[in-house]
């Protein structure tokens, strides 16, 4: 689950800085596009400008001149002539000048340069026309001093017809004042040609510059629609898109998507302070390009990364969810084994403990619940080994000793004859136990079967003490306080043995019979018993014949050891079937050398015990062979 979460949210992450570093893409991208389109604009105003203000500085010269005020003045040949060369050189020196007038206060044309194709030549007097009717005349006398009428833009017109090929034209008419009084009119006209050549030169492709009339009309860049509405009237763009052109009359400026391509523009007209000069449309075309090409060109990476970042949460969702199933599948699949294996091991004598791969409980049967004395509901969910696995001392169990650590780790199956439980009242019970690990691709964790084997270890302590005990003196059998003799070696205690043997027994037999002799045997047993201390060792090695395993006491003690019991025997009255019987017994005694063997030690004993009874009987003998110190009687 927790891997799925860091998987989505990592994809989250990753959608969230992409659509961050697009967006920052698209902002960079979009100012840099609106900068180049901006400057460009800027450009074609300034081409626009620039050329129309030589043409008024030229037509201002002209109309302001001295040599005009002194022909004014004093009109004469002379004076015109001069006036004529002057037009005639100007128009030389500009080849973009296709005439040159100067009109008088009634329209006529005083003097006239023409142009046909390089040659630029002076009309003559009788060839000369009056212009009064004319729109630029007529505008031209309203001005006051110093201002200049600039005319629209249009295709030159001659003897009535559109002069082909198209010679597009600009009036630019300045008024001829001599002190306060209008005395005619300067009329230039300048061939727009290299203006609109110029305006191209300015942009690199796709760009192209645009130019339309006031009225929606298009000069250039209208490719087919150029001056269309020299021949007829009601075309051009307001005519074809009237509500992108209602848009654009009425803003100074803006942008607008148009077929493929998309439109800058800026509404301008020739600035000069004193200039009256219509209103054009000037921009740009980008072809291609819509307007909102770049935003819906990043609105598909934008799409991309949200479809690829989607396709990668379903997927990862979509993994989670089949895996989810397949577990959901298999704790179902669990639980079912889990509810069988219940209901067999509820009629089990066996405990059966359930734990997770985390060694946490998940389930007990009832005969686990009983024998632990928990109920299943207090330690579900709990770490079974800290709370119920011990030593056989009741001592916390190391993790590593424990069986179910083993089974989980390596997979197999394990068993243990012994191993130890601690009840919920604190009780240590033995059992024999087996773990059985599931299988890991199915949650893992193991299955715990115990047995309490408490009368079991009872039975075989029995059974063994049994195998060691005399069962008539209740002393240890001779193989056993033999084993007693060399265990007691290995140790490394310093001890003594004590041997010792009924005197006359068989007259005992002999004079009262078996049973009598028996009855002996326990009464001088019991209290040999009586006189000694619980950890020390007696054993029957013979018929009437015992040996007595003592540590920690010198040979003197031993020696007092051996002559209290003697004593003891001594004063002891049997009674048997109303006789009263005095047996008496003799002893060996020996301390243990240190390297020696039990085989040693119980000769040299037995010696003594010889002796003893060679020398009287009743009496104690200590084996002094090894170590002359002399035993005190
Ligand atoms: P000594 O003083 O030299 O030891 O003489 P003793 O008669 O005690 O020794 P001996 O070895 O001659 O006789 C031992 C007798 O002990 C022989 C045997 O019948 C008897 N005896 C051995 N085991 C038992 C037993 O379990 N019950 C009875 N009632 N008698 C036993
Ligand atoms: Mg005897
Ligand atoms: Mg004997």
């Amino acid at each position: 689950m927790f891997f799925w979460l860091v998987g989505l949210l990592a994809l989250g992450l990753v959608l969230l800085l992409g659509a961050l570093s697009l967006y920052r893409d698209w902002q960079q991208e979009q100012q840099l596009q609106t900068q180049r389109r901006n400057f460009y604009q800027v450009q074609l105003k300034e081409v626009l400008e620039t050329t129309l203000r030589a043409v008024e500085l030229d037509t201002v010269r002209l109309a302001t001149s001295p040599l005009l005020q002194r022909h004014l003045l004093h009109p004469s040949t002379n004076t015109l002539e001069l006036l004529q060369e002057d037009y005639v050189s100007l128009a030389r020196l500009r080849p973009s000048y296709d005439q040159i007038r100067l009109l008088d206060i009634n329209g006529h044309e005083s003097v006239r340069i023409n142009r046909s194709g390089k040659d630029v030549y002076q009309v003559p007097a009788d060839a000369l026309q009056n212009k009064a009717q004319r729109y630029y005349t007529a505008e031209g006398m309203k001005l006051a001093p110093g201002y200049t009428y600039l005319s629209p833009l249009d295709l030159n017109i001659e003897q009535n017809e559109i002069e082909v090929p198209f010679k597009p034209v600009l009036r630019m008419v300045h008024p001829v004042y001599r002190h306060t009084q209008l005395r005619g009119l300067v009329v230039v006209n300048y061939r727009a040609e290299e203006l609109l050549q110029q305006l191209n030169n300015h942009l690199p492709a796709p760009l192209h510059p645009i130019l339309l009339n006031d009225k929606g009309q298009w000069l250039h860049g209208g490719d087919q629609q150029d001056w269309q509405f020299m021949f007829e009237p009601q075309s051009g763009l307001a005519v074809e898109e009237p509500s992108l052109w209602q848009q654009m009359a009425s803003q100074d400026f803006g942008q607008l998507t148009l077929g493929q391509d998309c439109l800058l523009y800026s509404w301008t007209a020739y600035g000069s302070q004193q200039a009256l000069s219509p209103r054009w449309l000037i921009g740009l075309r980008e072809s291609g390009k819509a307007c909102n090409a770049l935003t819906k060109q990043y609105q598909i990476h934008a799409a991309g990364l949200l479809g690829t970042t989607a396709l990668a949460g379903f997927l990862l969702l979509f993994g989670w969810h089949r895996l989810r199933l397949k577990h959901l599948q298999l704790y179902h699949r669990l639980l079912i084994n889990e509810q069988q294996l219940r209901l067999v091991t509820n009629e089990m004598g066996n405990g059966v403990i359930m734990i997770d791969a985390q060694g946490l409980t998940r389930w007990l049967n009832p005969e686990a619940e009983r024998l632990l004395g928990w109920q299943e509901k207090e330690i579900l969910g709990r770490c079974l080994h800290d709370i119920i696995h011990v030593t056989a001392e009741g001592e916390n169990l190391d993790r590593e000793e424990c069986l179910t650590t083993h089974a989980i780790r390596t997979g197999q199956r394990q068993h243990r004859e012994r191993d130890y439980l601690c009840t919920r009242e604190g009780i240590i019970i033995p059992v024999s136990m087996t773990v059985s690990p599931l299988p890991k691709s199915e949650s893992g964790g193991a299955v715990i079967t115990f047995s309490d084997d408490r009368e079991k270890v009872t039975a075989e302590k029995k059974l063994r003490r049994q195998a060691e005990t005399d069962e008539l003196t209740g002393y240890l059998n001779r193989r056993a306080i033999l084993q007693q003799l060399e265990q007691v070696i290995r140790t490394d205690t310093e001890f003594g043995i004590i041997m010792f043997d009924l005197d006359h027994f068989k007259s005992v037999n002999d004079t009262y019979g078996h049973a009598a002799g028996d009855q002996v045997l326990i009464e001088y047993t019991r209290l040999a018993r009586e006189l000694l201390r619980p950890h020390d060792c007696v054993g029957r090695i013979g018929g009437e014949e015992f040996l007595l395993v003592i540590k920690h006491l010198h040979l003197n003690d031993l020696y007092q050891l051996a002559e209290r019991v003697r004593e003891s025997m001594d004063h002891h009255r049997c009674i048997i079937t109303g006789h009263t019987l005095h047996v008496t017994a003799s002893f060996g005694l020996a301390m243990h050398q240190r390297g020696e063997s039990p085989g040693a030690l119980l000769a040299r004993t037995d010696k003594a015990l010889y002796q003893a009874k060679n020398t009287g009987r009743n009496q104690v003998i200590a084996d002094d062979s090894l170590k002359p110190a002399s035993v005190d009687t």
